[in-house]
Formats: C-alpha cells, structure tokens, sequence
C-alpha cells in the first residue's frame, strides 16, 4: 500500500508547478510563424513581462535556460579581458562568475558564504580600491536558489552611485521574480535575467534579459556581440523572426501567454504577498520541528529569506531518508541539497530544499507540511511535533 497515488507536488526549486491553463494553452496544433494570429499575440507578452519585472525599459526573449542568460547578459555589455565584480551568497553566484570566465572576462568575487546577503560595504570596498575603473559590472543573484539567501538590490545600487563608480548593476532574478518583490527601475537593476521555469509557471526552455537605456548605451560601446546573443533585434525587432533570432519557441509563448494572465489578474502586489505568507507558513513549522532536533533553516534572520525557496537540513542521512520517504510515501518531492564548498563542509549531506514558487497555495503547502510532519514522525526523527499546526495560524493570519 502507498500514500503516493494522486496528484504528484513537486517541491523543488525549478522548474515549478505548471497551472492546468497554461499546459492547456499550450496543447494545439503548431501554429503559422510566417504570418497571422502568433505574431500579435507575441507582442502583448512584452508590456507584461516587463510589468511583472516593474520596470519601462526593454525586453530581448531567447529560447535558452537560466545558464544562457548569464551568457546573454554579459555579452552584451563586456568585451573579453573586462573584469566584473561578483559578491557570491551561493552556489548561483559562483556559476555566473564562471560563465565570465568562460568567454574571457576577469572575475573578482566577493564571498560571503551561504548563510548571510551580500553586503553593500564590501561592495563598497571593492569598488572604491578599483581606481583604475577595471570594474565593468557588478554581477549579483537575487535570490541564490542554493542557499535560500536574498539580496537587497537597491543598497547596491545606492553604494554603487555613491561610490560614483560607472560599473552596471546586473541581477539575476531567475528564481525569484513573479515571486519575491523586485522592482527593476525602483531599485536601479541595469540588466536583468530571468528564465520561465520557476516564478513565471512556463516549462523550462525560454529565457528573458531586460536592460534599461544605460545598458544600452554600453552595448553601442562594446565591440562585437554574436548574432545569437544581440540583444538589439530580440528587444527592438523590425521584423518577427528578430524576436528570436529564428524560429519562435510556439508553444512556449502561448503557455507564457497564459501565465501572464494568470499573473495580471492576481497582480504582482498579491503575487508578492502570497509568496510571503506561504514561506511564512513553512518557516514557521520548521522552526516549530526545530524547537526538538535538529531540524533548521539554513538563513537565520527572516529578512535574508528568500519567499521562493528555502534551504533547511537535518543531520544526515536524516535529510536523504526524509526525501525519500515523501517521495515514496506521499507523492511529494524535495530539492536536494546544493552548494556546499567550504573545507569544512564538504558535503550537502542532510541538505534538501522546499520549492514554493509560483502556482502554489495554501491548501498546496498545508499539504506538503502535513506530510513532512508525517515523515518526521514515521522515520522517527527527533522532532516537536505540531510545526503543521503552527503553519495552520500563520496562514489564518
Ligand atoms: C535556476 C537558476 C539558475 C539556472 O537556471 P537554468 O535554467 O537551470 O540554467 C540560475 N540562477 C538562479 C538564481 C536560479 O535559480
């Protein structure tokens, strides 16, 4: 007998749930590219991309994962030898830095670790010692999917612009927009990627760079871009292939399509507030279990939290025996955990992570607490019971 038969959860921190209407959206028959209804429909998606971003600036579109916008991105404003500053808070932060790297820019990393945001002051530091202006961009992860850690945007673009220092502010908010609050130009992000998988509820496969006019006026200045990764034609396209530079993604736009709607309607204040309440919800059982145990969030203060993601563990294996059991038991699947690379910590063994972004509810996180609890309990996990009852009045409210 298994617990596990119905409606799969995955829990994972991307790709995300799809809602019912986009996969609906997406299930025709394949559609003209020349010609005809996609390419009007193709154009409504920008004003509500760039409205989930908040910001008035542009938009380029790419048939890509999150690992090619970090490419995207830094093409279009660096040329090889450049250097970019990179304060890491996790295993994403080190993976664009060595995107950098692979198409010849100089890296200088800022490291914080995996339990803390970045800090405006070292940024400062870095900042105001390169007085030689080698700085081109400073390189910074919303949310680093590993570690769960949030990052205050906007107290970077303050020390940036008090530092006076030319380089762009680039953010990559793959996990977290549609999710945690971001505001582009409120916050003064220059360039900003994000992917479809995980706030934006679309399957993986297409990617997004948005940039405002002084990162494009750095792209004027850079010398050679490739045709695949220009910005220019995908933001400002003369003629409808431009968008893509060939072939549009079909079906993977008329699901984006959908998504959009789904997010125009709720409206990205809610959005931000549902997110909120629902790692409310699940920080406050964990905490709960913890109060007997060894169960823990990885991110101490709320504040650094992300509302996407979050990284917990057990001693281990009790972290692999519980993601098993809700895998085999229940029908729910964990994230593993990621990003371990200190000396000291070598492992992320008992590391495991919850995903909670995008079409996700109260009901849905009630459901995945109720059976962890369960799981604590039948693998007799040391544990104080009662953590879903706790996320029970957090979502009450
Ligand atoms: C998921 C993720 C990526 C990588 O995206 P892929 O689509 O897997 O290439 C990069 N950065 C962050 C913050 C992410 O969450």
């Amino acid at each position: 007998m298994t617990l596990a038969t119905g409606r799969q959860h995955i829990a994972i921190p991307g790709p995300s749930i799809m809602p019912d209407r986009v996969l609906q959206a997406m299930h025709r028959p394949a559609p003209d590219i020349y010609d005809g209804e996609l390419h009007g429909m193709v154009a409504t998606l920008v004003p509500d991309l760039k409205y989930v971003a908040q910001t008035e600036g542009y938009v380029a579109m790419y048939i890509a994962n999150g690992h090619a916008v970090w490419e995207a991105s830094l093409q279009n404003v660096t040329d090889i030898g450049d250097t970019v500053l990179v304060p890491t808070t996790g295993r994403f932060g080190h993976g664009w830095a060595e995107t950098a790297r692979s198409i010849g820019l100089e890296t200088e990393i800022v490291e914080h670790g995996r339990q803390t945001p970045i800090d405006p002051d070292r940024v400062r530091a870095a900042l105001r010692a390169d007085t030689g202006g080698r700085i081109k961009a400073v390189l910074a992860v919303h949310v680093d999917t590993s570690s769960s850690v949030r990052s205050d945007i906007a107290a970077l673009r303050r020390v940036i612009d008090e530092e006076g220092h030319p380089a762009l502010l680039m953010v990559d908010c793959i996990a977290s927009l549609g999710v945690d609050r971001f505001e582009m130009d409120a916050w003064g992000a220059d360039v900003m990627i994000a992917a479809s998988q995980k706030g934006l509820m679309v399957p993986p496969g297409m990617a997004f760079v948005f940039f405002n006019d002084r990162a494009k006026a750095r792209r004027a200045e850079v010398s050679q871009v490739s045709f695949y990764w220009d910005w220019t034609p995908r933001a400002e396209p003369g003629m409808f292939y431009q968008y893509f530079g060939g072939t549009a993604p079909t079906h993977h736009l008329y699901g984006l399509r959908a998504a959009l709607d789904m997010i125009r309607k709720e409206g990205i204040e809610a959005i931000w507030a549902r997110h909120a309440r629902l790692a409310q919800m699940l920080w406050g059982a964990v905490e709960h279990w913890g109060e007997h145990g060894a169960f823990r969030l990885n991110v101490a203060d709320p504040a650094h939290r992300s509302h996407a993601v979050t990284a917990a563990g057990l001693n281990p294996p009790d972290g692999d025996r519980l993601r098993a059991w809700l895998q085999d038991a229940a029908g729910v699947t964990l994230g593993i955990g990621l990003g371990a690379e200190t000396p000291e910590d070598p492992t992320a063994s008992g590391r495991f992570r919850f995903g909670h972004m995008g079409h996700v509810n109260g009901h849905m996180m009630l459901g995945l607490l109720g059976s962890v609890e369960a799981g604590l309990k039948a693998l007799n996990i040391a544990h104080k019971p009662g953590g879903v009852t706790r996320a029970a009045e957090v979502m009450a409210g």
